[in-house]
């Protein structure tokens, strides 16, 4: 991918770091009472933004959740690249997509050739340390770069033995596994980190997976939220969601807690997101990695630190996992790679920008060995949604303000609005394409190439500034 990167650090160079720049943040931030806070990334693996508390859900799912929100901002839109977890999480830690990192194909992992989130502020002097649960965030699915200590919290795991695959498919676990829920073992790793005591500043990254399938909540949160007469699966199978969710909201209450008690919480930037949302029947399927529609694309992303965040904040600017990256980096006032996509949302968090005007969100999914789901690619602004199934070239548009459930899709000759959102649509993705084909294959330390054309489409769909 070197025709972008070396175009976007020649605009970075000249920009001073882009659209958030770091000037500007370093004017921002004088309370701060830390130079560089602390990072926590936590990933609720599978968590919906819509069943949140914060985010307009009625049941009480998630009061600690709520409360991060209040006491720092809320990105009410905030859309993942894509509905499976592993090329999700390769770009919230690269900031790039698909098409150019390539990990969404199957058997494909997070590759060296890209920088990644942890190892940039490992470089930066920080401690990094990670704890993944579930089975796609494995060492040898190239997450552990950049990390001192990457520590396996998974599942059914025998002692020192590697995840076992199938506790996904619902698999009963044999007799010599250990069952049980996540969050204790991330729990536990952490406090005894946090107990050494822990070398600051520190980037952790806390990958949680109660919430994903077999919505196996433990007592009482099994039984918290009403499962009907039993007889309708979604309902009580959202019911057991929604009791996973309420379960590792008490974790992450947990988690702040123990940060607090260790006297580090107000100088630790948290970040709290997931990869993707899950589907019950909202449009006849169940589970993620089948459809790009919002319940498996739109995902919560509050963030919280006192002094530089401005508490209470709800933005309805829509943005993208992939701007955590560049958000993160300015934050701690590092420049961001090259390579990255991604824009810092600093300026809206901080309440410089009220609105924050960001390229249309990319996702895509590919279908996987073993599964019929159909290859598609979607680009969604706040007010419109275009979904391309990559195999038949079928295309369906969405007005998202009359039709926010995605239930009356109409085909671009329908509707005028439509072929517009089509001839932007197409520019994005022979833009994205075009990146892939360059630089896919590209080393991070090729010598520049100039590239004219690239650079100006870049800029007038506005990738960079
Ligand atoms: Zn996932």
């Amino acid at each position: 991918m070197v025709v972008c990167l070396c175009l976007l650090a020649l605009v970075y160079a000249i920009s001073g770091g882009g659209q958030g720049r770091e000037t500007e943040s370093r004017g921002e931030a004088p309370s701060a009472p830390f130079r560089q806070p602390n990072v926590l990334l936590i990933s609720i693996d599978t968590l919906r933004a819509d069943h949140l508390g914060c985010y307009g859900y009625a049941r009480d799912t998630s009061p600690h959740i709520d409360t991060l929100a209040r006491e720092g901002a809320l990105f009410r839109w905030a859309i993942a690249s894509g509905s499976r977890t592993l090329p999700s999480h390769v770009a919230l830690f690269t900031s790039v997509y698909a098409p150019i990192h390539g990990a969404d194909l199957p058997n494909k992992r997070l590759e060296n050739r890209l920088p990644v989130l942890p190892g940039v502020l490992k470089d930066a002097g920080y401690a990094t340390l990670g704890f993944y649960s579930g089975h796609f965030l494995r060492p040898q699915d190239g997450f552990a770069r950049g990390f001192d200590h990457y520590y396996n919290c998974s599942t059914y795991v025998k002692p020192g033995d590697e995840v076992v695959h199938d506790v996904i498919f619902n698999r009963t676990p044999g007799p010599d596994e250990v069952p049980g829920s996540t969050n204790p073992l991330i729990l536990g790793s952490l406090e005894s980190w946090l107990e050494k005591p822990p070398q600051e500043p520190f980037f952790a990254f806390v990958h949680i997976w109660d919430v994903h399938m077999p919505y196996a909540p433990p007592s009482p949160y099994d039984k918290m939220f009403p499962q009907g007469d039993g007889l309708d699966p979604y309902e009580r199978a959202i019911a057991l969601y929604d009791g996973g969710i309420r379960a590792t909201d008490e974790m992450i209450g947990d988690v702040l807690e123990l940060l607090r008690n260790h006297g580090v919480l107000d100088r630790t930037l948290i970040i709290l997101t997931s990869d993707h949302g899950e589907e019950f029947s909202d449009h006849g399927q169940m589970g993620h990695a089948k459809t790009l529609f919002d319940e498996s694309i739109r995902v919560p992303l509050v963030m919280r630190l006192p002094g530089v965040i401005r508490p209470g904040l709800k933005i309805e600017s829509q943005v993208r996992l992939i701007d955590v990256f560049p958000t993160v980096l300015e934050i701690v006032r590092r420049p961001p790679p090259s390579s990255i996509f991604g824009v810092s949302l600093l300026p809206a968090l901080d309440g410089r920008k009220k609105d924050i005007d960001l390229p249309p969100a990319y996702s895509s999914l590919r279908t996987l060995p073993g599964r019929d789901n159909p290859p598609l690619r979607s680009l969604r602004t706040s007010r419109w949604k275009i979904i391309e199934r990559q195999d038949t070239k079928e295309i369906t548009f969405y007005d998202l303000t009359a039709d926010p459930k995605e239930q009356a899709g109409v085909a671009p000759r329908e509707s005028a609005r439509a072929r517009e959102a089509l001839a932007v649509f197409r520019e994005h993705i022979k833009l994205l394409d075009d990146l892939g084909d360059t630089e896919g294959v590209a080393a991070e330390t090729e010598a520049p190439e100039k590239d004219p054309e690239l650079m100006e489409r870049l800029r007038s769909l506005g990738y960079v500034k």
